[in-house]
């Protein structure tokens, strides 16, 4: 699904159902495809990896029509009172109404298939995946996204995400299912590639920080300049975050 301004799409997200059950709802704006793709099926199950607007906001709609909605624990308090969120946001999402859902357990047994909860905390402190242990699929939430990523949200924790992502390394699946990135058949090897990535970014932040170079210096070296999305919301989403992220993170993180 994409939500985008002026009628031009800027950013996509992806649901994902397996009998019956379906893996993050996309956003307020992305409702009505869903609703209109939910129509006529039997939905029992709603699964939220975590609290943003861009994976809760679907939720509402496919409540109505019958569906339970599970959460991590730590996300229950948000989806009943959503937080505020920057405008920029509120425009291409939209902020999802108050919901309550249900704490999610570490298993999910649903309409035959038995499923892994996997606390992978760092995009987010509430952050989740979910395991079809069976079929070696992971559902990745927002933990994946990209393998080279270059921005990071001001309210992450990069440090923590990377260690979140190594951990993941040790359980047995093949294949991803992101909730931007879609669906990635090698994805274990892509999550391979991405911890490379972010330690090397890691590494360097850190012998440049011992430089002396301030974080938006480091963020050009490494990055060269500093992409549309960092002046678009003013720093929130941006190289310099990454970079400071992961240059504070805990050592061996
Ligand atoms: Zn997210």
């Amino acid at each position: 699904m994409s939500a985008g301004f002026l009628g031009r799409g800027l950013y996509w997200v992806s649901a994902f159902s397996i009998d019956g059950l379906v893996i993050d709802a996309g956003a307020p704006r992305t409702q009505r495809d869903l609703t209109r793709w939910a129509r006529g099926r039997r939905i029992d199950g709603v699964l939220n990896t975590h609290h943003h607007e861009d994976h809760v906001g679907g939720d509402a709609a496919l409540a109505s029509l019958g569906a339970d909605v599970w959460a991590p624990e730590a996300s229950l308090d948000r989806l009943a009172h959503p937080p505020r969120i920057q405008i920029f946001r509120q425009m291409v999402w939209g902020r999802p109404a108050p919901l309550r859902a249900k704490a999610l357990p570490q298993r999910v047994e649903l309409g035959g298939l038995a499923l892994e909860i996997i606390p992978t905390p760092g995009h987010s402190d509430d952050h989740v995946v979910v395991l079809l242990p069976e079929n070696g699929w992971l559902f990745s939430g927002d933990a994946f996204v990209h393998e080279r990523i270059r921005y990071a949200q001001a309210d992450e924790d990069a440090s923590l995400a990377l260690r979140s992502l190594r951990s993941l390394l040790a359980h047995d699946f093949g294949e991803v299912f992101c909730g931007h990135a879609g669906y990635v058949p090698a994805g274990k090897e892509a999550i391979r590639r991405k911890v490379a990535h972010l330690e090397e970014v890691q590494a360097k932040a850190r012998l440049l920080g011992r430089e002396g170079l301030d974080d938006m210096a480091i963020a050009r070296r490494i990055f060269g300049r500093l992409g549309n999305w960092h002046w678009i919301t003013r720093g929130w989403f941006s190289e310099v975050n990454l970079v400071r992220q992961l240059r504070l993170g805990p050592d061996g993180a």
